[in-house]
């Protein structure tokens, strides 16, 4: 399926390979049926690894690597791969953090590709000014105004021009084939649009991709999507100025300005206001990642404006005060519910966009910030949420300072991560997104891709009582994430593992479950993402999956623990890469979640 040819370009009176496939235009595309392509969930060898939820981006990644690129050539040809198979998830109308660890000078750095907000943005953007109230979620969503400028072409060129052997017209190629070829829609992508479908009905655009015959694609439909192997393919001739000055930054400004609803739909799609300057102006920003040891090993992660790698950082250093691996795992479990809640409270509270307002990061990532909260986590008791927030201000030690009007803010969407290391040892861990699963719903005609609703991550309205609220919309401001895309380096400052996950906030418990699996209970890499998971953002309820909330474990967390334990069908779908020594490699994908994901590596020797 993923068979890279020559490049795709449609020269003028040149019928370039992949478009042999264009008289599968002439049939509805539901009318051809094929099985998915074969996919494990682990993979052990040697030469490169990539972990993907999904096949055909997996195979990407390693027909990139198989031909000399990089990790990050990987990287940008699997998430270009993901644009077309995934692209509820992932694609170029979204964005993402991207962290990057490098061979040869051995440092970690990160690049924030997230979505920012119209030079207009203000507070009020997500309240009604008919009646003063917040507009309903699935109002902001489905609108032009929840559409921030996209940023994940622009971190792909970022990357490449950095640490890319090959340019981005070549890592285009495996996704322009996929989208010419179409891909085969499974389980997973049909219920996807079918959670969607009176949304995408609405957008025609959106129908035309996703509802062929007016129906969600059955299980098995080859579906293509010519308008963005298009897109993909003027990306490759022109570079991202088509994308970002050119005529597809145009047709983005119209469509979001003016969303193009089918006639005669009743849903209210209101307008937004990004505009060609919006897009003319955005980059991508590198910043330091966020560094904490752990159990001395360093875990790097992303800065604000994602809230990841620091409410990882925090709760790892509470619980760098509990000796895990000696306890039973209700008491361990316990122990990283609590960590979880109390960094949650100080995310919350003090975590947004740092060019905007001043984040306290360092304070946050202090141990000495941590062991000060670490005298609300009571050994043998869940502390009743939400938490308060602590004080980072560099004062510690006399007490369990708090700060007044603890306030729990939990989100949920979609996304994807995923993992690639190269021959040399560089590796990539690359969460991206549109937001919910189908983002915004408004596809720019023409162009085969969705738009996101990044901006419904915003605080609709202040949320910290009498405290200001970090996450408020503003203008140019990039809203707060939970993407949490982390490289682990051991004792040596070498890489030992790689991990991230989807799944809104709900991201950092993923990831910080998956570190203290295999990090402290003894798990590999592949059981550590296969166990039970669950989840405390501060809230009243800790979301958990059916294993653990309805077996002993739970019965123990809630009976001795006092833990409120809520039954959720699944969290997470993580990616990862272990390096087990000598240059062997062990990517990991889930076995189960969201129909199980795709991991391989260039040579396999189990
Ligand atoms: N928009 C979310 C964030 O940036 C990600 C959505 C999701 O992972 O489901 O945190």
């Amino acid at each position: 399926m993923v068979a890279a040819g020559a490049i795709a370009v449609a020269g003028a009176g040149l019928l370039a390979p992949a478009q042999a496939a264009e008289s599968d235009r002439t049939g509805p595309a539901e009318r051809r049926h094929a099985s998915p392509p074969p996919k494990q969930p682990t993979a052990t060898g040697y030469g490169g690894a990539v972990a993907t939820v999904d096949a055909d981006a997996t195979a990407a990644g390693l027909a990139v690597l198989r031909r000399g690129g990089t990790a990050v050539d990987a990287a940008v040809a699997a998430a270009a791969a993901l644009g077309v198979s995934e692209p509820f998830s992932a694609g170029i109308g979204g964005g993402g953090f991207f962290v990057y660890y490098d061979a040869r000078s051995g440092e970690v750095s990160t690049l924030d590709g997230r979505e920012s907000a119209p030079a207009t943005a203000t507070e009020q953007r997500f309240v009604d000014p008919a009646t003063g109230t917040p507009l309903a979620f699935a109002d902001a969503r489905v609108s032009g105004l929840s559409v921030g400028t996209p940023g994940t072409l622009a971190t792909w060129a970022e990357a490449l021009e950095r640490w890319g052997r090959f340019g981005l017209a070549r890592n285009l190629r495996p996704a322009i084939d996929l989208a010419e070829d179409g891909f085969v829609v499974d389980e997973t992508f049909r219920s996807q649009v079918e959670a969607n479908a009176a949304i995408f009905a609405d957008f025609p655009a959106t129908a035309e991709l996703y509802l062929p015959g007016g129906v969600p694609p059955a299980v098995g439909t080859v579906l293509p999507n010519h308008d963005l192997a298009d897109t993909y393919r003027q990306i490759a001739r022109h570079g991202i100025d088509v994308f970002y000055e050119g005529p597809i930054a145009d047709d983005i400004a119209a469509t979001v300005q003016d969303p193009p609803v089918r006639d005669g739909a009743t849903r209210n799609v209101r307008p937004g206001d990004l505009t060609t300057d919006d897009l003319a102006r955005y980059e991508v920003i590198e910043r330091d990642p966020t560094l904490v040891e752990y159990r001395g090993r360093q875990v790097y992660g992303m800065p604000p404006p994602s809230s990841g790698g620091s409410t990882v950082g925090e709760a790892l250093n509470i619980l760098e005060n509990y000796d895990l691996g000696a306890m039973d795992e209700a008491q361990a479990l316990h122990h990283y519910l609590e960590a979880t809640a109390l960094a949650f409270a100080d995310r919350n509270r003090y975590v947004g966009d740092p060019d905007v307002i001043d984040v306290p990061l360092d304070e946050l990532l202090s141990q000495e910030f941590a062991d000060e909260r670490t005298c609300l986590l009571d050994p043998g008791a869940a502390a009743p949420k939400p938490v308060a927030p602590g004080v980072p201000d560099g004062d510690y030690g006399d007490g369990c300072t708090t700060a007044p009007d603890p306030a729990a803010v939990p989100d949920e969407g979609s996304t994807t991560h995923l993992t690639t290391a190269d021959r040399w040892g560089n590796v990539v861990a690359y969460t991206l997104t549109i937001e919910q699963t189908g983002g915004s719903g408004i596809t720019v005609p023409g162009r085969g891709f969705l738009l996101n609703n990044e901006l419904t991550d915003f605080n609709f309205t202040p949320t910290q009582g009498s405290a200001p609220d970090p996450n408020l919309p503003g203008p140019d401001k990039r809203p707060r994430s939970s993407m949490a895309p982390t490289i682990v380096l051991d004792e040596d400052g070498d890489p030992l593992l790689a991990v991230g996950s989807p799944g809104g906030a709900t991201i950092i418990g993923t990831v910080l479950q998956t570190l203290v699996n295999r990090i402290d209970l003894g798990m590999d890499l592949p059981e550590a993402v296969a166990a039970p998971r669950l989840f405390q953002p501060n809230g009243v309820n800790t979301s958990t999956e059916g294993a653990i909330a309805s077996g002993p474990l739970g019965a123990l967390l809630r009976d001795e623990y006092g833990h409120s334990l809520a039954t959720t069908a699944e969290i997470g779908a993580a990616t990862g890469i272990e390096f087990l020594g000598r240059h062997r490699l062990q990517a990991v994908a889930e076995p189960v979640r969201r129909g199980g994901g795709s991991a391989g590596v260039v040579l396999p020797r189990p």
